[in-house]
């Protein structure tokens, strides 16, 4: 079986090699000398419920089409973008470089600190709350993860939280369909 090799961080950029990338004009600087300490692991499909298509890469760009469909409509004017999307064969694709702030969280708090934007890395994952998660995204996830790790020591395996543990009553994703136990042995722990 052909797998790809693992993915690895150029620090220098924050970018990945070798993923495709779909850089988001929807980002900013961290506050000064705030480094990423928290990852969080969301979940998007978009329109709900459907996989594939373009319209991730356009939301996360400014440029989704109100017009395609009623629920783009819906939340026209959102700008929000994530570091990473990981797609539902495992495809990664980065859309911020990691050292800049991604609008994935909103209003958010981890262990006492708001705003968790400015201190986190944002992963979506291609998925709904109620759908499982593939194979290859958990392998895509970890291998991701592993490489944040190893790129930004300020980063913990400890501290990785969903998008509902931040903004509970909120927020739902991933979802209870994400299996948090299969994410931790994969990443050894
Ligand atoms: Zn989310």
């Amino acid at each position: 079986m052909h797998t790809a090799p693992p993915p690895t961080i150029d620090t220098a950029t924050g970018l990945l090699r070798g993923v495709r990338q779909v850089l988001a004009t929807q980002c900013d600087a961290r506050p000064p000398d705030c480094l990423p300490t928290l990852i969080v692991v969301h979940g998007i499909s978009l329109p709900p419920g459907e996989f594939g298509g373009p319209w991730i890469d356009r939301l996360f760009t400014g440029a989704l089409p109100a017009a395609a469909h009623p629920y783009f409509k819906e939340i026209e004017g959102l700008r929000a973008s994530a570091h990473a999307l990981i797609r539902r064969a495992g495809e990664i694709v980065q859309y911020v470089p990691f050292q800049l702030r991604a609008w994935h969280a909103g209003k958010s708090e981890y262990q006492g600190r708001s705003s968790c934007n400015d201190f986190s890395i944002g992963i979506e994952l291609e998925g709904t709350d109620d759908t499982p998660y593939t194979e290859a995204q958990y392998g895509s996830l970890a291998a991701l993860i592993g490489a944040l790790l190893a790129a930004y020591p300020s980063l913990a395996p400890e501290r990785i939280a969903g998008h509902s543990d931040i903004a509970p009553g909120r927020k739902t994703d991933p979802g209870p369909c994400f299996d948090w136990g299969r994410l931790r042995a994969l990443l050894g722990g």
